[in-house]
């Protein structure tokens, strides 16, 4: 039996268990990374689609993603790489993709424009072991690392792979503990404890993925970016660019309409009352 203290959920696993998230397993005695150079999808994605607007604009970037998520958002948009049976189980029976491969791949693609590696598509955080070690060798080929991340680790998880990674893009799907609580079952402090480290780090872009009646309204827009804002304040000369984008029914969150476009560019207005760098997404 151990306890996994990579997020807030803290799973106790006996021995060849895997915790909530699927991603990790209790082996000999300690937890470490299921998915480990599983790779269930890769692609060339231009860096915007990350999405990452003020880092290295015009640019595309290697992405890969493994399998596995530790939040149970109904309204996932990779449902089938984050929670399918079927991408685990075709991921499990793979040949495991070593760190080294992804690393000479991205340097093939360097003459297709290329910058680096993206982490993305399910959760990387959960296997945060395979992002540092692919990581590490990326860098040391003079390449870029990205991380597309719902945020919800503990901050000794960044120390793990911080020197290795140039951006991230993070999501802060609301201001409130009850959107965190009950629709995502996660945990806006470690939210917010992950991002007021990460953004001493690297660059860093949030996304606000904006759902009619759950974090909708002016004033919480207000309170979260004007929270940006103060972090913004702590690292001089650093400016957070937050996305508002568009949600569309999916997955198991099909009883509402998309969100109408007016509402977007609103909320993107407030939150210009508070920084320099909004952008509209989905719209
Ligand atoms: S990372 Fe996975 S196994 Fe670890 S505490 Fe979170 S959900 Fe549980």
């Amino acid at each position: 039996m151990t306890e996994c203290d990579v997020c807030f959920r803290k799973c106790r696993l006996d021995e060849g268990r895997t915790g909530m998230c699927n991603g990790r397993i209790c082996k000999d005695g300690k937890t470490v990374a299921a998915n480990y150079g599983k790779i269930t999808s890769a692609g060339l994605d231009p860096i915007e689609k990350k999405p990452l607007r003020n880092y290295k604009p015009g640019s595309l970037i290697l992405s890969v993603g493994s399998y596995g998520c530790n939040l149970m958002c109904p309204f996932c948009q990779n449902s089938d790489i984050s929670w399918s049976e079927e991408a685990r189980e075709a991921a499990e029976e793979a040949d495991m993709i070593r760190p080294e491969d992804i690393a000479r791949k991205a340097s093939e693609l360097v003459a297709h424009g290329n910058i680096g590696v993206a982490f993305t598509y399910n959760e990387p955080l959960i296997g945060y072991e395979f992002v540092r070690d692919t990581a590490k060798l990326v860098k040391e080929k003079g390449l870029d690392n990205v991380i597309v991340t719902n945020g919800t680790a503990a901050t000794w998880v960044l120390d793990e792979i911080g020197p290795y990674i140039d951006a991230m893009n993070i999501d802060l799907k609301a201001f409130t503990d009850r959107f965190y609580r009950k629709i995502v079952k996660g945990d806006l402090d470690m939210v917010k404890d992950f991002i007021t480290e990460a953004v001493k780090r690297c660059h860093v872009e949030l996304t606000t993925l904006i759902i009619p009646g759950e974090n909708d309204s002016e004033d919480e827009i207000r309170s979260l970016s004007s929270w940006v804002a103060g972090l913004e304040g702590k690292v001089p000369g650093n400016e957070i660019p937050l996305h508002i984008t568009r949600f569309f029914p999916r997955y198991k969150m099909t009883d509402r309409d998309a969100t109408p476009v007016d509402k977007i560019y609103r909320l993107a207005e407030v939150a210009r009352e508070n920084l320099k760098y909004v952008y509209e997404g989905n719209v």
